[in-house]
């Protein structure tokens, strides 16, 4: 299957070795060595994204804007084939090569506040780069990624469809649920808030998606293919949801859930490093909000899906649904009991 690729690149496939790679869930990654180079060769998964060409687009369109603007900085973007082209399709599916980020570490599971600060910082740097880039110019690789509208729309609609037994299940989730619609009335706020600005997003902060140096700094962020328009409060809110308490979405004793405080903080801090001086007066006024918005939204997803019998998430075990949503209600129960004193601390 690789030989045809590489020959692409002008590499030889005598001399070249090509393995998985990487913990990533959503691609097939693969480390290729060459005699002297390293790279990292992606079939991006189609099913997730239906038009690969555009998420091409972006990054070729991203690194003509950071090369002139901003050459120091480390932009890891497909490299191109003989042909000039930096994806290649056939038969097999959608193609690309990065160069391999020498002295690079991946972080798996986030154990220590420095690393979150870190990530932060990355995540950061880049939409603060990006600040003067017109993000209108960007195609949705994903529509209505983060429409929390939507999400809300379709979770109503699933309860209305769902089988008895479902429901009965998660009464007390759907409850919970509605008793806090305030969350998405608040992003309706955003939406129409004109001085909340569309930025370019990376849409995906978990840890895992950023690329440390040996003394674990940062280096910079990888796993571009969701990086949309969208507003701040994305990005913040997925650090929040996947790096605050120590135990995963996947937890089911749901005890292990709680916030760690500082990380709470090292978050704010790294981000803030970066953004503070092209953040609105109006966004600041949501970085607490960015917790809220998307643990609630992704409650609301893993709900919608154990309400749709499992479509879209898929399911291990009959309640596996469930049991993400409750772990992610449980996330936010703790959150929202915390949020007045978290902020307060970043003033501290
Ligand atoms: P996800 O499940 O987060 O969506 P993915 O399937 O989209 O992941 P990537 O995050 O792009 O895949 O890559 C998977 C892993 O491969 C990364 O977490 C990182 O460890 C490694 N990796 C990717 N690109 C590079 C690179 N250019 N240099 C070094 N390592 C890399
Ligand atoms: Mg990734
Ligand atoms: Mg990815």
């Amino acid at each position: 299957m690789f030989e045809n690729i590489l020959s692409r690149y002008g590499l030889d496939p005598m001399t070249t070795t090509v393995q998985p790679f990487g913990d990533g869930l959503i691609n097939h990654t693969w480390m290729v060595n060459s005699y002297d180079q390293k790279y990292i060769l992606q079939k991006v998964n189609s099913d997730v994204f239906k038009k690969p060409v555009d998420i091409d687009e972006n990054l070729n369109l991203l690194k003509a804007y950071l090369t002139d603007t901003q050459p120091e900085y480390l932009f890891v973007s497909p490299v191109k084939a003989e042909n000039g082209e930096s994806l290649i399709i056939n038969d097999n599916g959608y193609f690309r090569l990065f160069p391999f980020v020498e002295g690079s570490n991946s972080v798996n599971t986030l154990s220590a506040k420095e690393e979150a600060y870190e990530a932060a910082r990355q995540f950061g740097k880049f939409s603060k780069l990006l600040n003067d880039f017109d993000a209108a110019q960007l195609n949705i690789t994903i529509p209505n990624f983060h429409n929390l509208i939507l999400r809300y729309d379709q979770f109503v609609e699933a309860c209305k469809q769902a089988s008895g037994e479902r429901l009965e299940k998660a009464a007390d989730c759907i409850s919970f649920i509605i008793e806090h619609q305030e969350i998405v009335d608040i992003f309706r706020s955003i939406l129409n808030n004109e001085n909340i600005p569309l930025r370019v997003i990376h849409h995906d902060t978990k840890i895992s998606n950023v690329l440390f140096d040996r003394e674990y700094k940062g280096l910079c962020v990888i796993d571009l293919d969701t990086v949309m328009p969208g507003y701040f409060i994305s990005d913040v809110g997925d650090m929040m949801r996947t790096y605050l308490s120590a135990a995963s979405e996947e937890e089911t004793d749901f005890d292990k859930i709680s916030i760690r405080k500082d990380f709470f903080t090292a978050i704010y801090n790294g981000y803030m490093e970066e953004m503070k001086s092209v953040l609105t007066h109006d966004e600041r006024q949501y970085f607490a909000y960015s917790g809220k918005f998307i643990i609630y939204m992704q409650a609301i997803r893993f709900l919608t899906d154990y309400l749709q019998n499992d479509i879209y998430y898929g399911a291990k075990y009959e309640l596996h649904n469930f049991n993400r949503a409750l772990n992610q209600i449980t996330l936010l129960k703790q959150y929202l009991k915390l949020e007045q004193e978290l902020m307060s601390n970043t003033l501290a």
